[in-house]
């Protein structure tokens, strides 16, 4: 994977730009590369500087949140958050609560946001936001002072037109319900279009939760279409036991695939009946337990301690947990067993030496920014749904969200072919993501 001489040059000054920001620096590589044909055929994009002006954030804030734990100490974490491109509607992307996140971090899921936003065709730009703050072991109530103090300083810098922020890893509908009702508080407006992914009573839209699973699982799905393939009967490894990896493995088991693998940061769990979903959202979602209690529940189902799932042997793989959780060994584990088709669940899940392996070996690649596009595409129709004072039924959503899901898929086969790459989905993506971004910025 090269760039051509102008692209490293320009590579390499961004690089010394934003030291030590690596997550961030393979994001950008892989548009830069992925782009490629596009400038050859249109070297004026150069003179516009299109390029370092996608790569520069237009506005990154940092700031301190202190709030008190039940001991009565303070704490003191850091928060962020990103406005990366506005060319196509308000800042548009999600909180992540992790005590790994660091500014580097959100710059590289924001970065990613453009391209994602830009396919779903809804009108929104690019953002994220996050803390280093760490939810494991924490009570509600922590949480929930938590999530106000770090809202007592972004209340400032977000509105319905301005920015508009969602959940991610560590931000589920409780905080964002808890991050709603502070803004409510500091800015004496009910304005329910500020935040994505509430809670219905508070103006969420119905199946928001479900939306990035199901939308990983619809792309999947039409990408084997494509291939003249379908899920029926396919086995299915999903990393993760969050919200997205939950409702990809529901959508799998619905569509007739057997899902047969999920993880936590503890280990893997394989269940060759199939994960049984009442067990794991007893588990994960109303006990918040760790995944190694499962063969407690289901015992023909056995806990890998401290192991990456990618050896078990599936037709299907969707990573959805988290940034390079599979690298090249894990891929080529996969390929050798045979696997039809990979699906990215998470933001960048896949290192770049895995995604050379698929593309070498011919295995179907959907990259996070086109096939979890259904959780932010769905924000979008939140966003709809609040402007309107309307409400959405759940199969509205869901059939709406199916439609979004296919039509990206199209746009990125479409894309590969006409660029002489036919079923590269990365490049597909990139491009058709860079190309609408673009014509806004030059509009
Ligand atoms: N965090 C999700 C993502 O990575 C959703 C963002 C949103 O709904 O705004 O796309």
């Amino acid at each position: 994977m090269t760039l051509d001489s102008v692209s490293s040059t320009l590579y390499e000054a961004f690089v010394r730009k934003n030291p030590a920001e690596t997550e961030f620096h393979q994001a950008v590589y892989e548009v830069l590369h992925a782009i490629q044909p596009v400038l050859r055929r249109s070297p004026e994009l150069r003179d516009a500087a299109i390029l370092e002006r996608l790569c520069e954030p237009e506005r990154q804030l940092m700031f301190r949140v202190v709030w008190t734990d039940d001991s009565r100490r303070v704490q003191v974490n850091r928060g962020f958050r990103v406005g990366f491109n506005s060319a196509l509607g308000p800042y548009k992307g999600g909180l992540r609560f992790h005590r790994d996140v660091t500014l580097g971090t959100i710059k590289f899921l924001a970065f990613e946001q453009i391209f994602k936003n830009a396919l779903t065709g809804l009108g929104i730009g690019a953002g994220k936001g996050g803390s280093d703050f760490d939810p494991t072991g924490r009570s509600d109530t922590e949480i929930m002072s938590f999530c106000q103090a770090f809202m007592t300083e972004l209340h400032r810098h977000i509105g319905p037109a301005t920015d508009v922020p969602a959940g991610d890893i560590g931000v589920g509908s409780r905080e964002i319900g808890y991050l709603f009702g502070q803004y409510k508080r500091l800015t004496n407006r009910y304005d329910s279009g500020t935040l994505t992914g509430k809670d219905p009573l508070l103006g969420g839209i119905p199946a928001r939760p479900e939306a990035t699973g199901y939308g990983t699982v619809y792309f999947l799905q039409a990408m084997l279409a494509a291939r003249g393939e379908s899920l029926d009967g396919y086995t299915a490894v999903v990393s993760g036991s969050g919200n997205v990896a939950f409702h990809a493995i529901a959508k799998l088991r619905e569509l007739g695939a057997v899902p047969v693998v999920c993880s936590d940061s503890g280990g893997y769990v394989h269940d060759p009946a199939g994960i049984d979903l009442e067990v794991l959202r007893d588990l994960k979602v109303t006990r918040r337990e760790r995944l190694s209690a499962y063969p407690e529940h289901v015992p023909s189902a056995r806990f890998f301690p401290g192991e990456f799932p990618w050896d078990v042997p599936c037709d299907v793989a969707l990573p959805c947990a988290t940034q390079n959780e599979l690298d090249e060994q894990d891929a080529l584990r996969l390929v050798k067993n045979d696997v039809r088709a990979v699906a990215e669940g998470a933001n960048m899940p896949c290192t770049p030496a895995a995604v050379q392996i698929f593309r070498e070996a011919g295995v179907a690649l959907a990259p996070g920014k086109a096939a979890n596009a259904g959780g932010v595409a769905t924000s979008a129709l939140e966003m709809r749904q609040n402007a309107a004072r309307d409400r959405w039924t759940f199969d509205h959503t869901d059939r709406t969200l199916r439609k979004v899901m296919e039509d990206i898929h199209t746009e990125c086969l479409s894309t590969a072919e006409e660029h002489g790459l036919s079923g590269d989905y990365v490049i597909g993506a990139n491009i058709a993501g860079f190309r609408t971004v673009v014509a806004a910025m030059e509009a």
